[in-house]
């Protein structure tokens, strides 16, 4: 049983004060007002009452296969170039550490970058309880196109691998999608995108990969396994093709037309923003992958905060991994406030909300009888300073306490 001092439950903007819940096993038995409860006296009781209490936190979009990668050191290249397999496993296991000890209970975790299935086995080591870490939902390789990503710009000769299952034309689009789904992907994930650069004009291109066809046979295949499709995609013709083939989420979406974001209102799309990752490592200024860098992300504010007016289906997202692991994850929920989201609403884009996301509803980022019990609790007032949520003092995954609270 915990006393709650302050409980944001993750569906509604009002928190509530002195609150009782109740766990058995691994799930939340009850929430009640603590006022005038009689208290069976071999009952535990875990005292949170000077502490907030929220649901465990769900970002939809890390690599935890990824480690913030220095160019100085080799970059991304070195990863698939020299590292042995368990090496990057035994990163990756460190990587779902540092998410759990910072209150994310739940990751989509989308794409391995050539670590292959790796994904799916350190998923069934935090589930069958060999290391801590949050509960994932994966997507194994995910799937370009030729051109359409690294390992890149090595001589034409060589064969080089790639960070991910490069298909071309619908039939082999379809069995990639049938590869992965068979090896337990839980979703599949397209680049619909890949360069980025400036027009003439200074505006945003980027280079669109599958075509409309590659991507309907891949939502095909993978609505039929009742899975979802998560789309990387950053602007114009790739993202247009990523709305019209009917993928369920758009990843990044740094520029998003008027047109496009009314196509995702009326299609259901989520939108999965990453705004950190793309205020870090810019180039020098008046170079051009400078001028590209501050681009991104101004457009991505814009889009950003259009998309919050019309009411699009915002989830957190932050593309840890693309950020170092050693770097705080809810430093996303902190750009996303000064971008104009409600602090509480910021807080549901990582609960409730991704939880419906995920097929997961009343089960994950809810804090209500049934729900899994993953709970978190931080000292002060998110509504008040969201950046509170850097400071996770105390963390539950499923009823096991990870971190006791430390004040
Ligand atoms: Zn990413």
């Amino acid at each position: 049983m915990i006393r709650a001092g302050t409980l944001f439950d993750g569906k509604s903007l009002a928190p509530r004060h002195n609150q009782l819940i109740v766990i058995r096993g691994n799930r939340i038995d009850s929430v009640s007002d603590a006022g005038g409860a009689n208290l069976p006296a071999e009952v535990s009781v875990l005292d949170l009452s000077r502490a907030t209490v929220l649901p465990g936190l769900i970002d939809s979009h890390t690599h935890i296969f990824l480690q913030g990668e220095d160019p100085a050191q080799g970059g991304y290249d070195v990863n698939i170039l020299k590292y042995p397999l368990a090496f990057r496993a035994a990163r990756a296991t460190v990587s779902a550490r540092r998410a759990l000890e910072q209150g994310f209970t739940t990751l989509r975790d989308v794409e391995t970058e050539g670590a292959g299935y790796g994904d799916i086995g350190i998923k069934e080591a935090i589930a069958g309880g060999y290391i801590p870490g949050p509960r994932l939902f994966v997507v194994t390789r995910a799937i370009s196109t030729t051109g359409g990503y690294p390992l890149e710009d090595y001589a034409p000769e060589l064969d080089m691998p790639k960070g991910a299952q490069i298909v071309d034309g619908p039939v082999e689009a379809r069995k990639a999608a049938r590869e992965q789904l068979d090896h337990g992907a839980d979703w599949i994930k397209v680049y619909m995108t890949h360069r980025s650069w400036l027009g003439q004009e200074g505006e945003l291109v980027s280079q669109p990969t599958l075509t409309l066809e590659e991507l309907k046979a891949i939502v095909d295949e993978t609505h039929g396994w009742r899975k979802k499709v998560a789309c990387h995609a950053y602007n114009g013709v790739g993202l247009q093709r990523a709305l019209d083939g009917g993928c369920d989420s758009i990843e990044h979406g740094l520029e998003l037309s008027d047109a496009q974001i009314s196509q995702m209102v009326r299609q259901g799309t989520w939108y999965c923003p990453t705004l950190s990752v793309y205020y870090t490592d810019w180039a020098p200024p008046n170079t051009p992958d400078g001028r590209r860098d501050r681009k991104r992300a101004a457009v991505h504010e814009d889009s950003f905060k259009k998309a919050l007016a019309a009411k699009v289906k915002i989830v957190f997202g932050t593309d840890m991994g693309g950020i170092p692991w050693s770097e705080p994850i809810a430093q996303e929920f902190v750009r996303m406030v000064a971008f104009g989201m409600p602090a509480a609403d910021a807080i549901i884009s990582a609960t409730s909300r991704p939880a419906e996301m995920l097929d997961a509803r009343g089960q994950l980022g809810v804090i209500a009888p049934g729900a899994y019990a993953d709970l978190i609790a931080v000292s002060g007032d998110p509504l008040r300073d969201i950046k509170v949520l850097e400071d996770v003092r105390f963390v539950m995954k499923e009823g096991t306490v990870f971190q006791p609270w430390k004040d």
